[in-house]
């Protein structure tokens, strides 16, 4: 007996791969053993309705070789995650660098315009001193 994925067309609302959960038939999956010579013992996924209907197709996965396809999907998962963490970061900080120059701008254009005023009143002041003092002496 062999995985066949061929049937998985007609009832696309179960996902096969990997470690399945359900048959393409909607059941729920359970493990057997294999009673042939070239299998014994070896386990296998699959629906308890395939048992009693011998003549339909429905899924049928040796355990061994669908935890290891579990194992790649769930590296390969892996590898998406930590991509999409390390672009974040770089978001994260793009945005981050962003901010701090634009605060850097505002408060360096507000400083200018402190030092604007303060000159004007220092102008002003000693303007007004200068007058004082010419018109005392
Ligand atoms: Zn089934």
């Amino acid at each position: 007996m062999t995985s066949s994925s061929t049937s998985s067309a007609r009832f696309p609302r179960f996902s096969t791969h990997g470690v399945p959960t359900r048959c393409w038939c909607g059941e729920g999956i359970t493990t057997f053993g294999y009673s042939t010579v070239e299998n014994r013992y070896r386990r296998f996924y699959r629906c308890e309705i395939a048992r009693d209907r011998k003549t339909e197709n429905h899924l049928f996965k040796w355990i061994d070789e669908a935890l290891i396809k579990e194992i790649r999907m769930v590296d390969a998962k892996h590898e998406r995650v930590a991509l999409g963490i390390t672009k974040f970061e770089e978001r994260v900080m793009e945005k981050l660098k962003e901010k701090v120059y634009l605060g850097f701008a505002r408060v360096a254009q507000e400083m200018k315009q402190k030092l604007k005023i303060a000159t004007v009143a220092m102008v002003v002041v000693g303007a007004i001193v200068g007058i004082w003092t010419s018109l005392t002496v």
